[in-house]
């Protein structure tokens, strides 16, 4: 007798959840990026009891066609992509169509959405559509995500404390926030609002809002490329520094990654000016051809795999390097001819 079976499409979300939902701030994370890819220009963040009681988020992005509701549910169902070739000059944040199948399936989530037309609200429960209706039709989406991992005990029990969690999502909100100069976010907890930016496309403010607007005083711009990557960003003077990694933040495309390599490079460029243990504030954009990058590496798509990396990190260093030591350091008597 054949003892193998397929898996119930159930089942298949929430293994699949297992990699793409760790947390509260990953469930964050995946919404607001489709709030991003539906080229919104506010989102707005409403999260109780650091996400594990509820997380709301509200854009005013392109919203999602009523015929189409139902798929966004099903996995590898995606707009964003069509055909192999396209997995290799990725420009959305999503591409994966695994989101939120992930969310439904460990989640209660209420949708409403609307292209500008007739809207429509749904209802869905671990994978189980409890109700869909029309709905009022302001353009844009809202998602109210509740009662996380509430079938999946295990996950339920590896939450850390509420502070914990609620930090690792102003941690990600940041960074998107950073990311997206053009949109205005805002994060509120319990009712108390923690991030909010204008949306005006200043990154320099975006940073002042994120990192205190004190600290503006002591950031230096940075821009530099060469034939295949383009930079561009903030770097802290050597005597702003943080006892923390996280204050680091890369953006390759619109796309915040995790890169030791670039990391160091950065780091690098400060020569011996940073004390052991000391990392600078530092926002680095990064916009390349998306046919040298691999997404494709990790269903939460943080880390990305880069043609060329060696010559970015090349390029990352010098420009800081140059930005922290420059020219006018050198003497005034030997500048004169
Ligand atoms: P992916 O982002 O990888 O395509 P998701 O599961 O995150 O997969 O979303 C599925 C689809 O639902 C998206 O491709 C998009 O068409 C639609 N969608 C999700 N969120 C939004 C949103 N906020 N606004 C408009 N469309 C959305
Ligand atoms: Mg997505």
């Amino acid at each position: 007798m054949s003892k193998i079976h397929e898996l119930t499409p159930v089942l298949a979300d929430q293994i699949a959840a297992g990699e793409v939902v760790e947390r509260p701030a990953s469930v964050i994370k995946e919404l607001v990026e489709n709030s991003i890819d539906a080229k919104s220009t506010q989102i707005d963040i409403n999260v109780k009891d650091a996400g594990l009681n509820s997380m709301q988020v509200v854009d005013d992005g392109i919203g999602i066609e009523n015929d189409d509701i139902k798929l966004a549910f099903k996995r590898h169902a995606t707009s964003k992509i069509n055909n192999p070739q396209d997995l290799f000059k990725v420009h959305s944040l999503g591409f994966r169509g695994e989101a939120l199948p992930s969310i439904a399936s460990v989640s209660d989530v209420q949708l409403k959405t609307s292209t500008g037309d007739e809207g429509t609200k749904l209802h869905i429960r671990g994978s189980k559509i409890e109700s869909i209706m029309p709905s009022e039709s302001r353009r844009g989406t809202s998602i109210t995500v509740s009662d996380l991992f509430y079938n999946t005990p295990a996950r339920l029990k590896y939450m850390k404390s509420l502070q914990t969690e609620l930090a690792k999502i102003t941690d990600i909100v940041d960074r998107l926030a950073i990311g997206h100069p053009n949109i205005a976010f805002s994060l509120v907890h319990n009712n108390r609002e923690l991030i909010r930016t204008s949306g005006r496309n200043n990154l320099q403010q975006v940073i002042g809002d994120i990192y205190g607007a004190r600290n503006l005083k002591r950031v230096i711009k940075i821009n530099n490329q060469d034939d295949d990557f383009k930079i561009n960003g903030y770097i802290s003077l050597p005597e702003l520094t943080r006892a923390s990694r996280n204050y680091v933040t890369i953006i390759l495309n619109g796309r915040y990654v995790k890169n030791y390599n670039i990391f160091k490079a950065l780091t690098d460029g400060y020569g011996s000016k940073l004390m052991v243990g000391r990392y600078p504030i530092v926002t680095l954009n990064i916009n390349l051809d998306p046919t040298l990058i691999d997404v494709n590496v990790h269903p939460t798509k943080q880390t990305v795999r880069i043609s060329k990396e060696e010559q970015l990190c090349n390029l990352i260093s010098k420009t800081v390097y140059d930005a922290i030591f420059p020219q006018n350091l050198i003497p005034d008597a030997m500048n004169r001819d």
